[in-house]
Protein backbone atom coordinates (compact mmCIF):
# COMPACT_ATOMS: atom_id res chain seq x y z
CA UNK A 1 0.00 0.00 0.00
CA UNK A 2 1.04 3.56 -0.42
CA UNK A 3 -0.34 7.52 0.63
CA UNK A 4 -2.70 8.55 -2.68
CA UNK A 5 -3.20 12.15 -3.13
CA UNK A 6 -6.63 12.83 -4.24
CA UNK A 7 -8.59 15.36 -5.18
CA UNK A 8 -11.98 14.13 -5.63
CA UNK A 9 -14.34 17.07 -6.28
CA UNK A 10 -13.35 18.61 -9.55
CA UNK A 11 -16.26 20.63 -12.12
CA UNK A 12 -15.72 20.54 -15.59
CA UNK A 13 -17.53 22.48 -18.69
CA UNK A 14 -20.31 20.27 -18.05
CA UNK A 15 -21.19 22.41 -15.30
CA UNK A 16 -22.80 25.63 -16.33
CA UNK A 17 -20.85 27.23 -13.51
CA UNK A 18 -18.00 26.43 -14.39
CA UNK A 19 -15.74 27.82 -16.39
CA UNK A 20 -15.42 26.76 -20.15
CA UNK A 21 -11.52 26.46 -19.78
CA UNK A 22 -12.48 23.35 -17.59
CA UNK A 23 -11.60 20.59 -20.54
CA UNK A 24 -10.70 17.25 -20.28
CA UNK A 25 -7.41 17.98 -21.66
CA UNK A 26 -7.14 20.82 -19.42
CA UNK A 27 -8.55 19.09 -15.94
CA UNK A 28 -5.82 15.88 -16.91
CA UNK A 29 -3.00 18.58 -17.19
CA UNK A 30 -3.84 20.84 -14.01
CA UNK A 31 -4.12 17.49 -12.19
CA UNK A 32 -0.66 16.31 -13.25
CA UNK A 33 1.01 20.08 -12.34
CA UNK A 34 -1.01 19.53 -8.61
CA UNK A 35 0.81 16.31 -8.46
CA UNK A 36 -2.76 14.37 -7.93
CA UNK A 37 -2.08 10.84 -8.03
CA UNK A 38 -6.34 10.09 -8.28
CA UNK A 39 -8.81 12.72 -9.22
CA UNK A 40 -12.98 12.63 -9.90
CA UNK A 41 -14.94 14.63 -12.17
CA UNK A 42 -18.07 15.44 -10.11
CA UNK A 43 -20.81 17.67 -12.32
CA UNK A 44 -23.56 19.03 -10.60
CA UNK A 45 -25.83 16.07 -11.19
CA UNK A 46 -24.24 14.84 -14.59
CA UNK A 47 -21.30 12.27 -14.82
CA UNK A 48 -20.57 12.16 -19.15
CA UNK A 49 -17.65 14.21 -19.07
CA UNK A 50 -16.05 11.75 -16.49
CA UNK A 51 -15.09 9.29 -19.26
CA UNK A 52 -13.16 11.58 -21.77
CA UNK A 53 -11.08 12.77 -18.67
CA UNK A 54 -10.55 8.96 -17.45
CA UNK A 55 -9.31 8.20 -21.00
CA UNK A 56 -7.23 10.79 -21.51
CA UNK A 57 -5.71 10.70 -18.70
CA UNK A 58 -4.36 7.05 -18.85
CA UNK A 59 -4.01 6.49 -15.37
CA UNK A 60 -1.82 9.33 -14.88
CA UNK A 61 -3.67 10.67 -12.32
CA UNK A 62 -5.91 7.23 -11.84
CA UNK A 63 -9.82 9.11 -12.47
CA UNK A 64 -12.65 8.07 -10.79
CA UNK A 65 -16.24 8.47 -12.34
CA UNK A 66 -18.48 10.73 -9.93
CA UNK A 67 -21.32 13.48 -9.70
CA UNK A 68 -22.36 15.95 -7.49
CA UNK A 69 -26.45 15.09 -6.68
CA UNK A 70 -28.06 17.57 -5.25
CA UNK A 71 -31.08 16.50 -3.55
CA UNK A 72 -35.06 17.61 -2.97
CA UNK A 73 -33.48 19.10 0.13
CA UNK A 74 -31.11 21.04 -1.23
CA UNK A 75 -28.12 19.12 -0.18
CA UNK A 76 -25.49 17.69 -2.15
CA UNK A 77 -24.03 14.62 -2.08
CA UNK A 78 -20.99 13.47 -4.20
CA UNK A 79 -21.43 9.64 -5.87
CA UNK A 80 -18.29 7.68 -7.07
CA UNK A 81 -18.88 5.00 -9.32
CA UNK A 82 -16.56 1.59 -10.26
CA UNK A 83 -17.22 2.46 -14.15
CA UNK A 84 -18.59 4.63 -16.59
CA UNK A 85 -21.71 2.48 -17.15
CA UNK A 86 -22.70 2.93 -13.65
CA UNK A 87 -22.56 6.13 -13.51
CA UNK A 88 -24.83 7.04 -16.71
CA UNK A 89 -27.46 4.62 -15.49
CA UNK A 90 -27.86 6.52 -12.93
CA UNK A 91 -27.07 9.78 -14.78
CA UNK A 92 -29.98 9.11 -17.01
CA UNK A 93 -32.48 8.04 -13.83
CA UNK A 94 -31.86 11.49 -12.69
CA UNK A 95 -32.39 13.25 -15.47
CA UNK A 96 -35.90 12.44 -15.53
CA UNK A 97 -36.31 14.12 -11.94
CA UNK A 98 -34.75 17.40 -12.60
CA UNK A 99 -37.20 20.06 -13.65
CA UNK A 100 -37.55 21.12 -16.80
CA UNK A 101 -36.08 24.15 -17.11
CA UNK A 102 -34.07 24.81 -20.35
CA UNK A 103 -30.10 25.83 -19.77
CA UNK A 104 -29.85 29.03 -21.13
CA UNK A 105 -26.04 29.75 -21.39
CA UNK A 106 -26.10 33.49 -21.61
CA UNK A 107 -28.12 33.17 -17.75
CA UNK A 108 -26.69 30.19 -16.17
CA UNK A 109 -23.51 28.97 -18.46
CA UNK A 110 -22.55 26.51 -20.91
CA UNK A 111 -22.96 23.04 -20.27
CA UNK A 112 -21.15 20.83 -22.38
CA UNK A 113 -20.02 17.31 -23.34
CA UNK A 114 -16.43 17.84 -24.62
CA UNK A 115 -13.94 14.95 -25.51
CA UNK A 116 -10.35 13.74 -25.56
CA UNK A 117 -9.64 16.00 -28.59
CA UNK A 118 -11.28 19.49 -26.75
CA UNK A 119 -14.33 18.79 -29.17
CA UNK A 120 -18.01 19.81 -28.10
CA UNK A 121 -20.09 16.81 -28.46
CA UNK A 122 -23.31 17.84 -27.15
CA UNK A 123 -25.07 20.89 -25.16
CA UNK A 124 -27.01 19.49 -22.11
CA UNK A 125 -30.28 21.20 -22.60
CA UNK A 126 -31.58 21.44 -19.57
CA UNK A 127 -30.37 23.19 -16.44
CA UNK A 128 -28.05 21.02 -14.28
CA UNK A 129 -27.43 23.02 -11.37
CA UNK A 130 -30.93 22.05 -10.03
CA UNK A 131 -32.25 19.60 -7.27
CA UNK A 132 -33.62 16.56 -8.49
CA UNK A 133 -37.08 15.80 -6.96
CA UNK A 134 -35.53 12.71 -5.11
CA UNK A 135 -35.11 13.11 -1.13
CA UNK A 136 -31.48 12.28 0.05
CA UNK A 137 -32.22 9.19 1.33
CA UNK A 138 -33.55 7.96 -2.01
CA UNK A 139 -30.71 9.36 -3.75
CA UNK A 140 -28.52 7.52 -1.49
CA UNK A 141 -30.29 4.67 -2.22
CA UNK A 142 -29.79 5.04 -5.71
CA UNK A 143 -26.12 5.45 -5.61
CA UNK A 144 -25.61 1.90 -3.92
CA UNK A 145 -28.02 0.38 -5.82
CA UNK A 146 -25.97 0.45 -8.74
CA UNK A 147 -22.77 -0.06 -6.69
CA UNK A 148 -21.84 3.27 -6.29
CA UNK A 149 -19.93 4.82 -2.74
CA UNK A 150 -21.95 8.15 -1.61
CA UNK A 151 -20.15 11.09 0.55
CA UNK A 152 -22.39 14.29 1.55
CA UNK A 153 -20.26 17.46 -0.40
CA UNK A 154 -18.68 19.99 2.13
CA UNK A 155 -20.59 19.55 4.72
CA UNK A 156 -20.35 23.06 6.33
CA UNK A 157 -20.52 24.75 3.89
CA UNK A 158 -23.75 27.34 2.87
CA UNK A 159 -24.99 26.46 0.47
CA UNK A 160 -25.23 22.86 0.22
CA UNK A 161 -23.36 21.23 2.74
CA UNK A 162 -25.57 18.32 4.44
CA UNK A 163 -24.97 19.62 8.37
CA UNK A 164 -25.10 23.55 7.35
CA UNK A 165 -28.44 23.37 5.43
CA UNK A 166 -30.21 20.29 8.09
CA UNK A 167 -28.11 20.60 10.64
CA UNK A 168 -27.64 17.34 11.94
CA UNK A 169 -27.45 13.94 10.46
CA UNK A 170 -30.82 12.27 9.59
CA UNK A 171 -31.56 9.30 11.49
CA UNK A 172 -30.70 5.81 9.98
CA UNK A 173 -28.18 4.39 7.92
CA UNK A 174 -26.13 7.17 6.58
CA UNK A 175 -22.71 7.41 4.31
CA UNK A 176 -19.71 7.42 7.26
CA UNK A 177 -17.65 9.87 5.06
CA UNK A 178 -18.12 13.11 4.69
CA UNK A 179 -16.11 16.23 3.03
CA UNK A 180 -15.72 19.67 4.35
CA UNK A 181 -15.06 22.81 2.81
CA UNK A 182 -11.82 23.35 1.32
CA UNK A 183 -11.43 26.05 3.36
CA UNK A 184 -12.39 24.84 6.69
CA UNK A 185 -9.62 23.53 9.70
CA UNK A 186 -10.31 20.14 11.10
CA UNK A 187 -10.03 22.17 14.57
CA UNK A 188 -13.16 24.45 13.22
CA UNK A 189 -15.06 21.92 11.59
CA UNK A 190 -14.81 19.52 14.88
CA UNK A 191 -15.66 22.61 17.16
CA UNK A 192 -19.10 23.37 15.00
CA UNK A 193 -20.07 19.87 14.01
CA UNK A 194 -19.28 17.14 17.06
CA UNK A 195 -20.56 14.84 15.19
CA UNK A 196 -18.14 14.91 12.86
CA UNK A 197 -15.59 13.39 15.43
CA UNK A 198 -14.32 10.13 14.24
CA UNK A 199 -15.51 9.86 11.04
CA UNK A 200 -13.32 9.73 7.87
CA UNK A 201 -12.51 13.63 6.48
CA UNK A 202 -12.61 14.35 3.20
CA UNK A 203 -11.51 17.57 1.62
CA UNK A 204 -10.88 18.58 -2.04
CA UNK A 205 -11.00 21.73 -4.20
CA UNK A 206 -14.18 22.03 -5.56
CA UNK A 207 -12.42 23.56 -8.69
CA UNK A 208 -14.47 25.19 -11.15
CA UNK A 209 -11.47 26.84 -12.70
CA UNK A 210 -8.33 25.22 -13.94
CA UNK A 211 -6.39 27.13 -10.89
CA UNK A 212 -7.91 26.02 -7.90
CA UNK A 213 -7.57 22.18 -8.91
CA UNK A 214 -5.49 20.32 -6.03
CA UNK A 215 -6.00 23.62 -3.94
CA UNK A 216 -7.09 21.04 -1.67
CA UNK A 217 -6.94 17.65 -1.82
CA UNK A 218 -7.00 14.18 0.61
CA UNK A 219 -4.07 11.70 1.39
CA UNK A 220 -5.71 8.15 0.71
CA UNK A 221 -3.85 4.98 1.97
CA UNK A 222 -4.66 2.75 -0.37
CA UNK A 223 -3.32 -0.68 -2.56
CA UNK A 224 -4.62 0.75 -5.82
CA UNK A 225 -6.33 3.50 -6.94
CA UNK A 226 -9.93 2.13 -7.62
CA UNK A 227 -13.44 2.27 -5.98
CA UNK A 228 -13.28 -0.88 -3.87
CA UNK A 229 -9.67 0.87 -2.29
CA UNK A 230 -11.71 3.99 -1.52
CA UNK A 231 -14.48 2.29 0.40
CA UNK A 232 -12.15 0.53 2.56
CA UNK A 233 -10.50 3.14 3.33
CA UNK A 234 -13.41 5.13 4.55
CA UNK A 235 -14.68 1.62 6.64
CA UNK A 236 -10.57 1.39 7.97
CA UNK A 237 -10.31 -1.55 6.74
CA UNK A 238 -6.67 -3.37 7.05
CA UNK A 239 -4.99 -0.78 7.13
CA UNK A 240 -6.38 1.92 4.66
CA UNK A 241 -6.75 5.32 5.69
CA UNK A 242 -8.44 8.60 5.10
CA UNK A 243 -6.38 11.91 5.94
CA UNK A 244 -7.53 15.29 5.09
CA UNK A 245 -4.74 17.02 3.57
CA UNK A 246 -4.45 20.81 4.79
CA UNK A 247 -6.77 23.78 4.46
CA UNK A 248 -7.06 25.91 1.00
CA UNK A 249 -6.93 29.89 1.79
CA UNK A 250 -10.23 31.24 2.01
CA UNK A 251 -11.29 32.77 -2.08
CA UNK A 252 -12.79 36.00 -2.29
ZN1 LIG B 1 -20.93 24.50 -9.24
ZN1 LIG C 1 -19.00 21.12 -6.31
Amino acid sequence: MRWFRADLHIHSVLSPCASLAMSPRRIVAEARRAGLDLIAVCDHNAGENGRYVRRLAGGTPAVLMGMEIQTEEEVELLAYFADEESCILLQEELYQYLPDIPCRPDLFGDQLVVNAEDEIVRQVPHLLLAPVALPLAEVVRRVELVGGLAIPAHVDRVPGGLLAVLGLFPEGEWPWAVEIAPWTSLAAAWAAWPALRGRPIFRASDAHIPEEIGRAWTELLLAEPSLAELRAAVRGEEGRAVRPGPEAKEDG
